[in-house]
């Protein structure tokens, strides 16, 4: 088998182009151009037996980040696996809020990640902000243990810490927290496709909000006097965490959309002095 008649065997199977060829651009090392460019270079037997796997696991909806191993966003490349939801390039919108309120908020300023995952918005805020004392929780030991290896490998200082939301950050205040929870409804008809990423990352159940309620609620005590809370949300959930926030006492209360437009993240400042 040659890379062309792979691509058209994956073609075939009904896994759309791009897909294709960054499946076996994963599997042969080499970019896509060179896959363009050497459409008649031969498999050899082993590479060719993989790709038939990768193939029919990805037509199964094992998401291509899990085949390759890692995932691109906000310009690092974070090792994922089954322990991790994928990181969705939606997400880097959170990112860039929090980038562009952390000058705003002192000389070395206190951030905090909640349900962390691979480790991604965590890693991406210290990447790009390094004055930042970056904290990252999760409650998975397999998501905090990858969340851990991405830091090393790609040697960004934050602190990892296991524990249920707000559990391991009793008496701890910081100037920004960010989450991006899980918030998919659990009767939601888009889940089955998910099926191979940690449910316990993707929803709470119930209609998505549980999460989101734990986190509005708990942090004003965890917030610095002028701190910020951006929560990443359903397509359809930006109504209710704006009134979740409203009703929490947050103040400069405001959504962002996300590359499809849709409000995608909200946010608010935490007014006054140490709060209940
Ligand atoms: N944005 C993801 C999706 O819809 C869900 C992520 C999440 O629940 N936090 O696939």
């Amino acid at each position: 088998m040659n890379v062309a008649q792979a691509l058209a065997e994956a073609r075939a199977r009904g896994l759309d182009r791009l897909e294709g060829q960054l499946l076996l651009g994963a599997l042969l090392n080499v970019e896509r151009g060179w896959l363009i460019s050497h459409d008649d270079a031969k498999l050899t037997a082993e590479q060719a037996a993989r790709f038939a796997d990768w193939l029919a696991q990805r037509l199964q909806d094992v998401p291509l980040a899990y085949l390759v191993g890692s995932k691109e966003f906000h310009g690092l490349t974070l090792r994922v696996d089954a322990h991790t939801l994928v990181p969705r390039p939606d997400t880097e919108v959170l990112v860039d809020w929090a980038l562009e309120l952390l000058p705003g908020l002192g000389a070395a300023p206190r951030a905090v990640d909640l349900g962390t995952g691979s480790g991604a918005i965590a890693l991406a805020i210290k990447h790009r902000f390094a004055a930042a004392t970056v904290s990252a929780v999760d409650l998975s030991p397999g998501a905090l243990a990858m969340a851990q290896a991405n830091a090393r490998r790609l040697a960004l200082d934050v602190e990892f810490l296991a524990g249920d939301w707000w559990q391991p950050l009793a008496g701890r205040r910081f100037e920004l927290i960010v989450s991006n929870p899980p918030y998919i409804a659990g009767d939601d008809p888009h889940l089955p496709a998910l099926r191979h990423e940690p449910r316990s990352a993707l929803t709470p159940e119930g209609d998505g909000l549980a999460a989101l309620r734990i986190l509005v609620e708990g942090a004003p005590a965890h917030l610095a006097s002028g701190g910020w809370l951006l929560l990443e949300h359903g397509y359809d959930q930006a109504g209710a965490v704006t009134a979740l926030l409203s009703a929490r006492g947050f103040t400069e209360v405001a959504n962002r959309r996300d590359l499809g437009e849709q409000p995608r993240v909200s946010g608010g400042r935490w007014p006054g002095g140490p709060a209940a």
